[in-house]
């Protein structure tokens, strides 16, 4: 079985990573599969996408497409093209994409319509919030997706009842949790530890990059302000995202407990989460890392397509509104958060039983 794996944005290298690695496994066990790795350029610099491919021991990818930048249409638009194009000259058994980003949905529709098989892995979650561009991708992609793989009971349900195939929809765990496991020993101290004196437990780490947050300027630097004030003495460390980086103002980066980084490597950022006192984040990806890892998590989204983080993880819903904001930082400084129960399959075996499957549906190509 010859696959095709795509691969566009900083979450979905984290999320095929595993899936790479089980792929070689099987293959070197001698079972019928190969994988052929597409990135779209979305995500191109160093710091969103290649320290990944470093870091997670990803080989290099078999093409880049360099569809990066552009407005939503005119990027989904150049992948659509750049990604038939290569299908027809490359073909495959099955087209595998993850996650919900625009790569994910527009690499679905280019091999749907040659006829090829799609799977889609981290199907069936949804905000219902049609203003999140990544809400679009999500409900478009699993519309077309031969083979659904869920990461939780709820999202297998949810597709069924939309009307999926119950025979084609898999709840099977959670691939970004795969690579938290397999590199959790491997997590290293940041530069900036050191630099900062952090101590552990005693600093904060954000992170925004979701346009309801960050394409408002002055709104985005009033939120900042406000949670800084609301953390008071301890440090929060802030990776900025390329597109947070366009709205921040510089004025706050005058605050002394604010301390701005590069977006970081995948092993140094979860080193500062893991060892966090809290985190701010509009991500979803980090609020099931902070729920494995038993680290306080303050969401400031109004609603979230993984509400087991909530149910069972570490994560709350904040939004915007202050006052949550400042009881929540208040919680978490006096000890007072909830602590996280185990969610069910995410136990770093997503990658092999999705590969599992796979092999199976091979069998009926
Ligand atoms: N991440 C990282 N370095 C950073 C910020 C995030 O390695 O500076 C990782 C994080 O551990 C998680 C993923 O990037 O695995 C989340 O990506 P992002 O927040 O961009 O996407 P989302 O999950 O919201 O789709």
């Amino acid at each position: 079985m010859k696959i095709t794996l795509v691969a566009g944005a900083r979450p979905n290298f984290i999320k095929i990573a595993p899936l790479i690695d089980e792929i070689k496994r099987r293959r070197n066990l001698g079972d019928d599969i190969s994988y052929r790795l597409v990135h779209t350029g979305q995500h191109y610099d160093d710091a969103m996408s290649g320290q990944f491919f470093k870091e997670l021991n990803i080989p290099q990818p078999d093409t880049n497409l360099n569809c990066s930048g552009h407005t939503q249409a005119e990027q989904t638009a150049s992948i659509l093209v750049a990604f038939e194009a290569d299908l027809v000259d490359h073909p495959c058994d099955l087209v595998l994409v993850v996650g919900d980003v625009n790569s994910t949905m527009a690499c679905a529709i280019s091999a749907k319509k040659l006829n090829i098989p799609v799977a889609h892995v981290e199907a069936g979650i949804r905000s219902f919030d049609d203003r999140m561009p990544e809400e679009i991708n999500r409900k478009l992609t699993d519309a077309i997706s031969d083979l659904c793989f869920t990461t939780t009971q709820d999202a297998k349900d949810f597709l069924i009842q939309s009307g999926h195939d119950k025979n084609k929809v898999f709840f099977v765990g959670n691939v970004m949790i795969d690579s938290l496991l397999n590199h959790k020993s491997s997590f290293k101290k940041p530069a900036i530890f050191i630099k900062e004196k952090l101590e552990k437990k005693k600093y904060w780490v954000m992170t925004l990059h979701r346009p309801s947050n960050v394409d408002d300027k002055s709104e985005l630097n009033l939120l900042i302000e406000d949670i800084l004030n609301y953390i008071g003495e301890q440090k929060v460390i802030f990776p900025m995202h390329p597109r947070t980086r366009k709205a921040f103002g510089l004025e706050l980066e005058k605050h002394s407990n604010l301390i701005i980084t590069e977006p970081l490597g995948y092993l140094e950022f979860n080193y500062l989460v893991e060892n966090a006192l809290g985190v701010l984040t509009d991500s979803g990806g980090i609020t099931e890392e902070t729920s494995v890892m038993g680290v306080p998590c303050i969401s400031l989204r109004e609603n979230t397509e993984r509400p087991e983080t909530i149910e069972l993880g570490t994560n709350v819903l904040a939004g915007k509104d202050r006052n949550k904001i400042q009881n929540y930082i208040e919680l978490i400084k006096s000890n007072k958060w909830k602590s996280a129960r185990p969610i069910p399959l995410w136990d770093g075996k997503a990658s092999e039983r999705i590969i599992n499957h796979l092999l199976k549906y091979n069998h009926v190509l």
